[in-house]
């Protein structure tokens, strides 16, 4: 399996956005829905209540789901189904080895997902493949700053889009 550093293709940080409130970090998740190439892997990566899970709600919901999008940080997977296609929702925080990520059925998901969202993909240890975009999220006082790079030409194609709006 290819590590992120193992990746032929990474970008520089070329997005960065300031957001201001949890309204403005949904906003940004419809805007990501709106944007992305279909099939894509994005990894969100930042500190603990940094607003991972508030971004992949605002992508979710921007997606056309109407319920509730819980953390799954217990299931460590929230599957969608949803008009445009398979979501899957993946928080890593509690994974202790990354072989669980087979356990999770991943390989399986990335068969037939038209989004993986991950939150701590820092603790697969690198058993994360196909990486198209990751995402960083840092706290500012208030305000969160994210910031992406692409790892493939359809994280590229994202990521510029989201540097215009
Ligand atoms: P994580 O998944 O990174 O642990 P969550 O999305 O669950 O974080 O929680 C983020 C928390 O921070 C929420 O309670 C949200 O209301 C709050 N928050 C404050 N400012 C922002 C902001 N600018 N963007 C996102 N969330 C924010
Ligand atoms: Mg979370």
């Amino acid at each position: 399996m290819k590590s992120v550093s193992e990746n032929l293709f990474i970008d520089g940080w070329t997005l960065s956005k300031t957001i201001v409130d949890e309204q403005e970090m949904l906003a940004f998740g419809h805007s990501v829905a709106r944007v992305l190439v279909p099939r894509l892997v994005i990894t969100l990566s930042g500190d603990l209540g940094v607003g991972k899970t508030t971004l992949a709600r605002g992508v979710i919901q921007g997606l056309g789901f109407s319920g509730i999008v819980k953390s799954p940080t217990y299931a460590m997977l929230e599957p969608y189904h949803l008009d445009s296609g398979a979501v899957y929702h993946f928080d890593l925080y509690r994974m202790s080895d990354p072989e669980e990520l087979e356990f999770l059925g991943y390989r399986d998901c990335l068969r037939d997902a038209y989004l993986c969202l991950v939150e701590w993909p820092e603790r697969s240890a690198g058993y994360l493949r196909n990486i198209d975009l990751e995402l960083l999220i840092k706290s500012d006082g208030v305000a969160r700053i994210v910031t992406g790079r692409a790892h493939t030409l359809a994280g590229k194609i994202t990521n510029e889009h989201l540097q215009h709006i």
